[in-house]
């Protein structure tokens, strides 16, 4: 299924429906709301002789939070949805009153398969969990709950990664997440600039050394200073996920958040949307997105640093104020 040619469906059986069942002004999502984006690591657990816990392990959060969320009266909506909302195209009389996005990062295997972790015992998957919130919860929207996960493109980033740090980064579930209706695969870049990439590689596959910055990675994207440098980041990245999922990923999300307005990058993807058609591009900021953020620096918050504790993301939800 992919959500982008859908989406003029949902939004005219979203008004219908609106219009039977209540006051259109009971169901929309006010124009000027805020709305917080979520992000998860599903490599974030704990260590050896550190407890796996709601603060250190995000399977462990993310299940206690679908709960917290849908608590709160609050309704996952893609997140696609909500970057289409806040640049304008589509109206929030086709979102429910009060809606979150989640978003994972970096496209560890366990984003999508559990994992027998050796300190924690078997950790759910994201997809497990999201399926069993469904399963379990009566009375959700069909498209609730859906998460966006960024995915490195690199074939050979993702191996010199996984060597380093032993998680599994394959790309052979991209395709069954893109089509499972409850996730969707989207751009983090060709190497993340990651600092475990210390030789400098060749990727047949995108046609770059690696990192594409230079050796050694240094996690910074702020060392971009080329055009060619964030060509082969975005839009080569694009082309490489779009040959494993069927479309083309026109959501970006900055390795480490860095893509401040101002930076090398990010005036680069406000000057050259032809080259990564890129509807919107994520931050890591800890704010709410609102019709004011800027479009290629939407805000995220991060767990769990912006939420270590349920206390903690209740003050988010509430705090956006809708
Ligand atoms: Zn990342």
């Amino acid at each position: 299924m992919d959500w982008k040619h859908i989406t003029h469906v949902v939004s005219a059986a979203a008004s219908f429906l609106a219009m039977v069942t209540a006051p259109l002004s009971a169901q929309a999502l006010p124009n000027n709301a805020q709305v917080p984006v979520l992000y998860y690591h599903s490599h974030q657990t704990g260590g050896a002789g550190i407890p796996c816990t709601y603060a250190n392990t995000a399977a462990i959060a993310l299940e206690q939070d679908l709960q917290t969320i849908r608590a709160a009266g609050f309704t996952v909506v893609p997140l696609y949805w909500v970057a289409e909302w806040a640049r304008g195209l589509r109206d929030g009389s086709t979102l429910p009153n009060k809606v979150v996005a989640i978003s994972f990062d970096d496209g560890a295997d366990y984003d999508w398969v559990d994992w027998a972790h050796p300190n924690c015992g078997t950790l759910k998957s994201f997809r497990r969990v999201l399926q069993e919130f469904k399963a379990n919860t009566p009375g959700l929207p069909w498209y609730s709950p859906h998460a966006s996960s960024f995915v490195i493109a690199s074939p050979v980033a993702r191996s010199v990664m996984s060597y380093a740090t032993g998680l599994p980064m394959g790309d052979w579930w991209w395709a069954e997440a893109q089509n499972s209706g409850i996730m969707e695969v989207y751009n983090h870049s060709t190497d993340h600039d990651n600092s475990h990439i210390q030789g400098s590689y060749w990727d047949y596959a995108l046609s770059t050394y690696i990192p594409v910055m230079g050796a050694p990675g240094r996690d910074n994207f702020y060392r971009m200073t080329s055009d060619a440098q964030a060509f082969t980041e975005v839009a080569s990245a694009a082309a490489y996920i779009q040959g494993k999922i069927g479309v083309w990923p026109d959501l970006f999300a900055y390795p480490n958040g860095l893509g401040a307005p101002g930076s090398f990058i990010h005036n680069w993807m406000l000057g050259h949307v032809g080259q990564h058609q890129t509807l919107a591009a994520f931050c890591a900021n800890n704010a709410y997105v609102s019709r004011n953020s800027p479009p290629y620096c939407m805000p995220r918050f991060g767990h769990p640093s912006a939420w270590p504790n349920i206390w903690s993301l209740q003050t988010i939800l509430l705090g956006s104020g809708q």
